[in-house]
């Protein structure tokens, strides 16, 4: 079974707890707050395996939980940081968000990519030791690691995609002039993988040419095997349609050059105008110039695309047809990576009678579930996500709340791991 297209649940680690201790030593009356910090929680990284071919792995495990960082603990001790969960694709997934569709990643490069941040830790109790406020009491609990739902579609990367009918002889022309041993056989979906192969043209020069599993008359509204694979020629910059002359299965090779045509073109109207070039097959059953092969290279030039004989069982002419292709790519632009399309929404404030407000002497700590969500969201170093940050907070309510229970100017506000001196 090949799986080319997944739907999966990620979730980042939640950053551990700061911890309430207070420094104890022999001779010492009142050892000073020593609370360590939370650790941070664990990322959920994608990372690109060349070994992989297939998102089968992600067929019976759909969801991706990294681990929470560890709470602090006393003498100062950081809570360890939860490790980063590594997610291996194939290289050409595509990561989608799974309610809009946008493009969040292709992973077509090497990079990894941090596809969920982890939550920070929450702050120890250390941190609030001031001259003034000599034994804090509180510390702070660690925010939400960040949650996606995402889709992981496989697009191969392919500078030329192979397409024609089943038995056509796709798999054996790629075999021969590639890497790749597909499996080749005569009868009809041999192909249930998409193979790849790279072939060495000459030194320096060398393509990726994709054999799909055969496309057939109805593909595009979904019948049979042909749809799902179509989506792996999106990518390629050449297409190279190989068509049976010998007539051997007692079809029209004409026809079947139209048939797959019209196929391309209700999967995606942008593919049929990619650039094609077409392989006429099998010329070794054949007697030279028969009525067929005349037909098909009549009709194929007439449409406007160059036609080249060839056998790949016999190898005669696919060396030739190599370097066709490769002299063509030389001119095309290169494999298209798309560009990410989704833009996180920033969490909103939701009201300040949600939030949980204590008092320790002159400082107030303001906690609760939406407040984590919003400072999941800032990025503190960034002067436009500070002011969104600051405008949400009016927007809640939470500075009228502090004033009716009474907070003074210069008195200090504390959520989570931000802390700043209250002014009105
Ligand atoms: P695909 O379905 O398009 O991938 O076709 P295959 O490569 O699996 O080939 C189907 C059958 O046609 C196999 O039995 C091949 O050996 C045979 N075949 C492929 N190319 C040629 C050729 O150039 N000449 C001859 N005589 N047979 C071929
Ligand atoms: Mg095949």
């Amino acid at each position: 079974m090949f799986v080319d297209k997944v739907r999966i649940t990620v979730r980042a680690g939640n950053g551990g707890h700061g911890a309430v201790a207070f420094h104890r030593e022999k001779y010492v009356a009142s050892g000073g707050p020593d609370g360590g910090d939370g650790g941070h929680g664990g990322n959920i990284v994608l990372r690109v395996d060349d070994n992989l071919s297939t998102l089968m792995d992600f067929r019976y495990k759909r969801k991706y939980t990294a681990p929470n960082g560890q709470d602090g603990q006393g003498a100062r001790c950081t809570g360890k940081r939860g490790e980063d969960l590594i997610i291996r694709v194939p290289r050409g997934t595509v990561v989608r968000d799974a309610q809009t569709n946008e493009v969040i990643k292709d992973m077509s490069d090497s990079q990894d990519y941090i596809l969920c941040k982890g939550g920070r830790g929450g702050w120890g109790n250390k941190h609030f030791a001031t001259p003034t406020r000599q034994v804090p009491r509180f510390a702070k609990s660690g925010l939400p690691g960040e949650e996606h739902e995402v889709i992981l579609e496989l697009k191969l990367l392919a500078d030329v995609g192979l397409v024609g009918f089943p038995n056509v002889g796709k798999s054996t022309l790629l075999s021969v002039t590639s890497n790749a041993r597909p499996k080749i056989a005569n009868y009809h979906f041999t192909t249930l993988y998409p193979n790849l192969g790279v072939i060495y043209v000459e030194e320096g020069v060398s393509f990726v040419m994709a054999d799909i599993p055969g496309i057939i008359e109805g593909a595009a509204e979904g019948a049979g095997l042909g749809h799902d694979f179509l989506r792996h020629i999106d990518r390629c910059r050449l297409i190279v349609h190989v068509v049976d002359v010998s007539g051997s299965e007692d079809r029209d090779p004409v026809e079947d050059f139209q048939r797959i045509n019209r196929e391309l073109k209700q999967y995606s109207p942008e593919l049929a105008e990619r650039p094609m070039i077409v392989a006429g097959n099998k010329i070794d059953l054949i007697p030279e110039d028969c009525d067929n092969l005349r037909r098909l290279r009549e009709y194929v030039t007439e449409q406007g695309y160059e036609f080249y004989e060839i056998s790949a069982a016999t190898h005669a002419g696919t060396q030739n047809l190599i370097k066709v292709i490769a002299g063509k790519l030389a001119q095309l632009p290169p494999v298209v990576v798309y560009e990410p399309e989704y833009v996180k929404p920033l969490a909103q404030a939701g009201s300040a009678e949600d939030l949980k407000i204590d008092q320790f002497g002159d400082v107030w700590s303001v906690s609760g579930k939406w407040m984590e969500q919003l400072l999941g969201d800032i990025n503190f170093e960034d002067y436009e996500s500070r002011m969104y940050f600051d405008r949400q907070l009016r927007k809640s309510g939470l500075f009228d709340r502090l004033e009716e229970l009474g907070i003074q100017e210069g008195d200090t506000v504390s959520i989570y791991d931000l802390e700043f001196t209250y002014e009105k």
